[in-house]
């Protein structure tokens, strides 16, 4: 068996990036691994339960609005397609700029961003690490920075009424499409790790497959073009409708060029070194 053959069986049909020195790539995985702690899980399982429960309750707010508000009409139903795609659309932007930024500067040890910089090395060294990653591990830091703009919606949506329309939640004809939109951004941003540990699966769920066939959500193909060294193009992991966009246009490199700069920091270098390189 070839080695690209090799390869691409052990890591559930994908071709890992065969670059750099194996046995450093190893060892730092299991270095990268070590660094999941149980404390960092008790916390994630905080977080994860609290913006859960906030962006419950906002959605059903959301629905029973249509059901008892009186000014809820028909029409409304017909524009909110158009606010669930421009949320889709900014969810993949932002999970495009969170996984350049991630993926980019710092270090495992940057304060504050080093344990989210930990995941993104640890999956660029061993990319099938996150499939073994449960529901927890794998989604739980991207609702942290959620949690107090959800907080935000959820006060927002029981403040007073004030618009007549008999609701018990402050929710009307002029706000409930920002509040839709809201929702299903804040939904997509949530599990966009999710849909990311998707396209690496080797076999995805019946829906889920489907999703992909008609480009609502990121494919594995489309995803592999982010996955060849030196892991610099195609960050945008939710829909992934941006990449083209911002790849073609070198969005990524100019956006770099602009941070070193500032600040003089190496693209990558951590990564790279990561690598093995
Ligand atoms: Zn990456
Ligand atoms: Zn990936």
């Amino acid at each position: 068996m070839s080695k690209v053959t090799s390869n691409a069986a052990a890591s559930g049909g994908e071709v890992i990036g065969r670059d750099g020195d194996p046995t450093v790539r190893k060892a730092n995985a299991q270095k990268l691994k070590a660094g999941y702690t149980k404390k960092k899980r008790f916390f994630e399982c905080c977080y994860l339960s609290a913006s859960t429960l906030l962006w419950c309750s906002n959605v059903i707010s959301c629905g029973r609005y249509f059901v008892f508000a009186s000014d809820a009409n028909l029409m409304q139903l017909v524009w909110m397609p158009l606010f669930i795609i421009g949320a889709m659309c900014l969810a993949d932007m932002v999970s495009g700029l969170a996984h350049w930024g991630l993926d980019t500067w710092g270090t495992p040890d940057t304060p504050v961003f080093g344990s989210f910089i930990r995941s993104f090395r640890e999956h660029h060294v061993d990319q099938t690490a996150m499939c073994k990653h449960d529901f927890i591990e794998t989604n739980a830091d991207t609702t942290l920075p959620l949690l107090p703009v959800l907080l935000l919606q959820y006060l927002r949506i029981w403040a007073n009424n004030t618009s007549g329309n008999g609701y018990v939640a402050n929710l009307h004809v002029s706000n409930i499409g920002l509040h839709v939109f809201l929702c299903t951004f804040f939904v997509l941003v949530a599990i966009t790790n999710e849909i990311h540990k998707w396209s690496h699966q080797a076999k995805q769920s019946f829906l889920v497959r489907k999703a992909m066939g008609y480009g609502i959500l990121l494919s594995p193909i489309a995803h592999r073009k982010h996955h060849k060294d030196p892991f610099d193009r195609s960050y945008c992991i939710t829909t992934g409708w941006l990449n083209p966009l911002l790849d073609s246009t070198n969005f990524w490199r100019h956006m770099e060029s602009l941070v070193t700069a500032l600040t003089g920091a190496i693209p990558r270098a951590n990564d790279q070194t990561m690598l093995g390189k």
